[in-house]
């Protein structure tokens, strides 16, 4: 009966330590946790957002840059945290393509995580260093199939976006051409602008800068529309890659158990993130588009998240590419 009781009293107490520490989060800083090496277009998000995030929460929010394994590495730290809201994934479209592309996924995206809502959109360009000879589309896609064994492609690993779109972008015009992955396309951009790289498909949140001042040769846009700070960048799909479109979405996540008190609170710093004039403006210099506020929730990013699963999981499989 006493240890009963005692066990009852034990549970309780945690109970009540947990719920306090959940009403006074966040006392200490909280980590933004990065899958990708810094300078990025990860990184860049989240630095952007951080700031914002740290202004609502009355805390710091500090960038950890835990890159590895095509993002998945970062992922399953978050996953395995513990469940009190200090760390928070910022992840990107990887995590509904890594459980098609990874045969033993250290964590499961639909079940391992309490979501807190969608950040942003950002499109991707198809990018070569400036001393690769073409100088339009339709001679770099004549290039490519014509060299397509001396040629690379710089990206972030498998299970990243730039992996996923060279992918899409080698089978549409039927050249498979050697890949180099790196621990984010920060490093693999400089690889690209120093001519140690040939060609790489990255967000705009990291070439746009390169892009405007011609440090980068572009050949395409991999939105359905042409994207505003870079208008004079024809789409893929203009160019006659026929309804060929990536877009990148970001969320944010912590670990599953992470008490409602403490999701309300950063679901709260992202609604007025992505509703700050500042931080949209910011986005959209860099190619990007911050959500509206009705999808940075966490259902909404749930059921992004389960669709995008189900939708990348088939291409995958027919591209047949996996690691184990
Ligand atoms: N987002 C990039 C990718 O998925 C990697 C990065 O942020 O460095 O390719």
């Amino acid at each position: 009966m006493l240890r009963k009781f005692s066990a009852l009293a034990l549970a309780v107490g945690m109970f009540c330590a947990v719920s306090v520490a959940a009403q006074d989060y966040p006392n200490r800083p909280v980590s933004l946790v990065v899958p990708f090496a810094a300078g990025g277009p990860t990184d860049t998000l989240a630095r952007n957002l951080a700031q914002h995030l740290s202004k609502t929460l009355k805390q710091q929010v500090i960038v950890e840059n835990r890159a590895g394994a095509g993002g998945t590495l970062a992922a399953s730290v978050v996953a395995k945290s513990k469940p009190d809201g200090y760390q928070v994934l910022i992840a990107h479209i990887g995590m509904s393509t890594a459980p098609a592309l990874y045969r033993k996924l250290p964590f499961n995206p639909l079940t391992d995580f309490e979501y807190i809502g969608q950040v942003a959109d950002v499109p991707m360009t198809l990018i070569a260093r400036t001393g690769l000879p073409p100088d339009n589309y339709k001679d770099f896609v004549a290039y490519v199939k014509a060299n397509k064994d001396k040629l690379n492609l710089g990206n972030a690993g498998l299970g990243a976006a730039s992996h996923l779109c060279g992918l899409l972008f080698m089978s549409r015009i039927e050249a498979n051409i050697q890949t180099i992955p790196y621990n984010g396309t920060g490093p693999a951009m400089a690889a690209l602008m120093g001519n140690q790289i040939d060609l790489m498909c990255d967000q705009t949140t990291n070439t746009t800068g390169a892009i405007q001042s011609g440090r980068v040769k572009v050949f395409g846009v991999t939105s359905k529309k042409r994207i505003p700070s870079l208008q004079f960048v024809p789409t893929l799909h203009e160019q006659g890659l026929k309804d060929f479109e990536v877009a990148v979405w970001h969320g944010l996540y912590v670990a599953k158990g992470t008490p409602k008190p403490v999701l309300d609170r950063l679901n709260a710093a992202l609604v007025a993130a992505v509703k700050d004039p500042q931080f949209r403006d910011a986005l959209v210099k860099l190619g990007a588009e911050a959500v509206t506020p009705d999808r940075a929730t966490p259902e909404s990013l749930a059921k992004h998240l389960k669709a995008e699963i189900e939708k990348w999981g088939p291409i995958i499989k027919k591209a047949g590419v996996y690691a184990d």
